[in-house]
């Protein structure tokens, strides 16, 4: 596996690829692997010929009074565990290789960026939209995995592609859980052993409402109830939204149809966890 840091030692190692007819996969990440990131880079192996994976914790995609400063950084870890999955190229750029003196370009979104996470971390999918496109420019890759885990930055990013005419395909995986259902995230490593039990119940409250749209539940509404009332059972939840919404646009819906999702974001402790569950519903 190759590290590299500047662009031009990357473009210098895709575009040899490129001769070669090689095919390239790109796995954007800000690092902290854990096996939800290493099995988005095991599916852009099948993909792609080649797997370039970025570690960039992006200053722009958080707010102010969030975790920037101390999200957690192992770069030596992650390397290992890399190398170890079959990572071709690891691209490590410098703060001031992404936003040198004087960047002023971003991306702005409407639609499905507004709502959500849009509302509740204002400039963060500014901060996604900018960074993303700045990296499918720099690595220039067929195809882009990304984890469901992030629904609705998936559904972003896709909107992202498809309006600006990037020259990407965009690929999805499902979220990869601990066994209790916890989705696996970088940020789970602030939890104290109290709160990691009490992060289950997200899963759990998700889990409860696929049930009851399973055993034939049409109303998002009553869904939304069930949501916040499974999650509000368990007083280290601080609960931020939970929400039922269209699959493409990610506006709250009234009946359940076609393609949902159902988000939740909450507070445990000083710990803000995001998770989802879409589903298909027939007729
Ligand atoms: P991050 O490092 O948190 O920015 O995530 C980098 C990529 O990994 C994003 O596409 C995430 O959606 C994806 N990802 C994070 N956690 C998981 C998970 N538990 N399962 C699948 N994909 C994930």
């Amino acid at each position: 596996m190759e590290t590299v840091r500047s662009p031009d030692e990357l473009r210098y190692w895709v575009e040899s690829w490129r001769l070669e007819s090689r095919s390239v996969g790109f796995v954007p990440t800000m690092g902290a692997l854990h096996e939800g990131h290493l099995t988005l880079v095991r599916r852009a192996a099948e993909l792609a010929d080649r797997v370039v994976v970025s570690i960039f914790v992006n200053p722009t995609q958080f707010g102010a009074g969030e975790d920037f400063e101390r999200y957690p950084r192992n770069v030596e870890l992650d390397s290992e565990l890399l190398q170890e999955k079959g990572c071709h190229l690891l691209f490590l750029p410098e703060t001031e290789t992404i936003y040198p003196e004087g960047h002023s370009t971003y991306v702005d979104m409407g639609a499905p960026a507004e709502r959500l996470e849009g509302e509740f971390r204002p400039g963060h999918f500014r901060g996604v939209a900018t960074v993303v496109t700045q990296l499918l420019n720099l690595v220039r890759p067929d195809i882009a995995v990304f984890g469901e885990k992030d629904a609705q930055q998936l559904a972003v990013i896709r909107r992202l592609v498809r309006d600006l005419h990037l020259p990407v395909e965009i690929a999805s995986h499902p979220t990869v859980r601990e066994p209790d259902g916890l989705a696996m995230s970088s940020r789970n490593a602030y939890l104290s052993d109290e709160e990691r039990a009490a992060a289950a119940t997200i899963y759990r409250a998700l889990s409860s409402c696929r049930q009851h749209i399973e055993q034939g539940e049409r109303s998002a509404q009553a869904i939304r109830h069930v949501l916040r009332e499974v999650l509000l059972q368990e007083p280290l939840i601080d609960l931020e939204y939970a929400e039922v919404v269209d699959a493409a646009t990610f506006e709250p819906i009234l009946k359940i149809r076609s393609s949902i999702v159902m988000l939740v974001a909450v507070h445990i402790g000083k710990t803000r966890l995001i998770d989802n569950i879409s589903m298909e519903i027939d007729g």
